[in-house]
């Protein structure tokens, strides 16, 4: 695996500290460690559920550590953490955001968010010892829940922030381990439940860049060490219902078989070749067929989902609609045919990050590592910063992690590469703040 290194000298002369970057995500990952799986003082997983004792003592520990450095802390009624560090025009523009979030799965890893978070405070402590000054706000965002897998919906709260769903909605999602508990109550119950009402218009951002780890093995096996995320894949997800007709395995001849899990298995099949054929992906994750199936009976009915992706809208659609032709042709090709029924549960269009901001990633990277250590990328993943981008200029800058492992305890990111994605972010807002102030001087 090839390791980032932050160059001698840097374009703003300001240097990430990568010990203490190190030992601070490490710190912080005593509340929540879990799943040993090695025998070096960091080798387990996380398990620090949004809002779980733990998450509510690191939260605790970001608030101070961030009051330590002279920004104001904020919280809203979702309990996302805004904290921001006065620029020197003294200026009233919403900060400059860098957020991501420090809540994991249940059998998470110690960099997925937690980097995100703790790279923007180790940017932040960086500044201040240097005595260095952005000209606008800066801060940093920990948003709650983006991981979904307590109350179950995934970056809930940057969700609200943009209006995508009522706060009610999220505030009454319940605890997946104890329906009594709910979003809201636990918010209550830490002291988050801030008086900020959670909105783009209560507490706009002027723009949001995300450091984080891959969670794919791209940049490993393209010996890069940065990824400038341009924006994220658009998916559709589709419920098919595949029916057919129950019937003895040997008094039944094919001829005269509704075989439903025949069908389903060549429709599944059909849909992996023709999204290859277009350089998408498409996957079934869900296969259904009755509890009451035998082996001496062919099914009756069978229901599989199908995810769709691709970073342009027009290629989901152009794979879609093969694929519904080719299903069609296939419900009537074995025996008496099967009857094929389908509807689309979610349509998440492809998002396409602001220019201000991958311009201002490229050139750090650009500058760090050079034309062969950075490289384009959509991100496959879901992330706050999706939501962020409907209302403020966003992007997101990601470091490899070891054989692209993520959401399990082995995740792992090397802290040169840890500190080089630091680097980058810091360099990102530095390059962001100086354009906006070019930006508003030719105005
Ligand atoms: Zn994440």
């Amino acid at each position: 695996m090839r390791l980032g290194k932050i160059p001698k000298v840097t374009p703003s002369g300001l240097r990430i500290n990568q010990s203490r970057l190190w030992e601070t995500i490490h710190e912080t990952c005593k509340w929540g460690a879990a799943h040993r799986w090695g025998e070096g003082p960091n080798d387990t997983g996380m398990a620090r559920l949004t809002l779980n004792n733990e998450d509510a003592r690191v939260r605790r520990w970001f608030a101070d550590e961030v009051q330590k450095l002279g920004c104001t802390l904020a919280v809203d009624q979702m309990g996302n953490m805004f904290a921001r560090q006065k620029g020197s025009l003294g200026s009233s523009r919403p900060m400059i955001a860098m957020g991501s979030h420090l809540d994991t799965q249940p059998r998470g890893g110690r960099y997925d968010g937690i980097l995100g978070v703790v790279g923007a405070l180790e940017v932040l402590r960086t500044m201040k010892e240097s005595g260095f000054r952005t000209n606008y706000d800066v801060g940093i965002v920990n948003w709650t829940n983006e991981e979904g897998a307590r109350f179950p919906k995934s970056m809930c709260s940057s969700c609200v922030w943009a209006g995508a769903i009522p706060i009610q909605a999220a505030w009454d999602l319940r605890d997946i381990q104890n329906n009594k508990v709910t979003l809201r109550s636990e918010l209550e119950r830490h002291g988050y439940l801030g008086d900020i009402s959670c909105s783009h218009e209560a507490y706009p951002l002027g723009a949001h860049i995300e450091l984080h780890i891959e969670q794919g093995p791209i940049l490993e096996e393209t010996g890069r060490s940065v990824g400038v995320v341009l924006g994220a894949q658009g998916y559709r997800w589709l419920k098919f219902t595949v029916t057919g007709k129950d019937a003895h395995t040997g008094t039944t001849p094919f001829s005269a078989r509704k075989d439903p899990l025949l069908a389903a298995s060549k429709m599944i099949v059909a849909s992996n070749e023709i999204a290859k054929k277009h350089g998408a992906l498409a996957s079934t994750g869900i296969l259904k067929i009755p509890d009451n199936s035998s082996t001496n009976t062919v099914a009756s009915e069978v229901v599989f989902t199908l995810d769709i992706r691709h970073p342009d809208d027009a290629v989901v659609h152009a794979v879609e609609e093969e694929c519904l032709r080719s299903f069609q042709a296939i419900s009537t090709q074995d025996g008496k045919g099967v009857t094929l029924n389908w509807t689309v549960d979610t349509d998440s269009p492809a998002v396409k990050f602001h220019p201000d901001c991958t311009n201002s990633i490229k050139a750090a990277a650009e500058a760090l590592v050079g034309k062969e250590g950075w490289m384009e990328m959509t991100s496959g993943a879901g992330h706050d910063s999706v939501y962020t981008s409907r209302h403020c200029p966003t992007a997101m800058i990601f470091v490899p992690c070891r054989d692209g492992v993520s959401h399990h305890p082995t995740e792992y990111c090397a802290p040169e590469d840890c500190a080089l994605g630091a680097q980058v972010l810091l360099e990102s807002v530095v390059n962001y703040d100086r354009a906006l102030v070019e930006r508003t001087e030719k105005q």
